[in-house]
């Protein structure tokens, strides 16, 4: 073997020990993977490993399983809020401090007040401000609720690399902006609060505003079954859960989409 031959053995030997030679596998699907944290509360962790938590209601969550109550064990990059009620502003301070996310809500002076989250932590938006999250682009919607003390309720609806989206209703009621929720970003995911009486929004309601606006592949009930008097799962089956699209999670639990 010549000189040059030699060479080109070795940039081989190295190129493939380096995995440069390596074509990626065919069909193997960029996975978005949700954790369901009990009540509204997500993880959500984008194929290329963007980390978000939305409503992190945690430490008092009842339906949060105990060792997912420490907020140690996450580290977010976004921690988004839809709006002030304590089952969804929840830990979202004390888990932007410590893991150093960036806390995404509407302006909740009373909250800032109390919690002295450094400026730096703090993005403020406002329906219709889409945020940058590594891959992902977040939208702010609106919803139907109210918001006590300060703020006002907002959805998200996270729009990853791959075209697809998911959209956490927050709390709300049926509305027919819905409509162009889906005109511009035609969730492919929703997660959708069914608590009922007690808990927020009626499920039947709820499924209403999903069948007539939405064309979802996945629908993820929530905001259920961890307040007193709220939908049980026994209770939501009945009304939808029949559709294929419906995939009840228990809390703790982690699919890939
Ligand atoms: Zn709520």
């Amino acid at each position: 073997m010549d000189a040059k031959k030699i060479a080109f053995a070795l940039l081989i030997v190295a190129l493939a020990a380096t995995g440069l030679t390596q074509t990626p596998e065919p069909g193997k699907k960029k996975e978005i993977k949700i954790t369901w944290l009990g009540h509204s509360a997500f993880e959500i962790v984008s194929p290329s490993g963007t980390d978000i938590i939305i409503d992190p209601f945690l430490t008092k969550n009842p339906a949060t399983p105990t060792e997912l109550k420490d907020l140690a064990h996450y580290h977010p990059a976004y921690v988004l809020v839809t709006h002030s009620h304590g089952d969804h502003l929840g830990d979202a301070i004390e888990l932007a401090k410590m893991s150093k996310a960036k806390l995404v809500c509407v302006a909740m002076l009373e909250a800032f007040k109390k919690g002295e989250l450094p400026r730096e932590l703090f993005e403020g938006v406002n329906v219709g401000d889409v945020v940058k999250a590594g891959d992902v682009k977040i939208h702010v919607v609106p919803a139907m609720h109210s918001s006590e003390p300060s703020g006002r309720p907002v959805g998200y609806v996270l729009e990853f690399a791959d075209g697809r989206s998911v959209y956490h209703e927050g709390d709300t009621w049926i509305f027919g902006d819905m409509a162009l929720i889906q005109e511009f970003y035609h969730p492919n995911i929703i997660l959708m609060p069914v608590g009922a009486v007690a808990d927020g929004q009626m499920p039947q309601m709820a499924w209403l505003a999903v069948s007539r606006y939405f064309k979802p592949e996945v629908v993820i009930p929530m905001h259920y079954g961890a307040l007193p008097g709220s939908s049980t799962e026994e209770d939501l089956r009945k009304v939808f859960g029949k559709d294929p699209r419906v995939v009840f999670m228990k809390p703790g639990e982690t699919k890939s989409f």
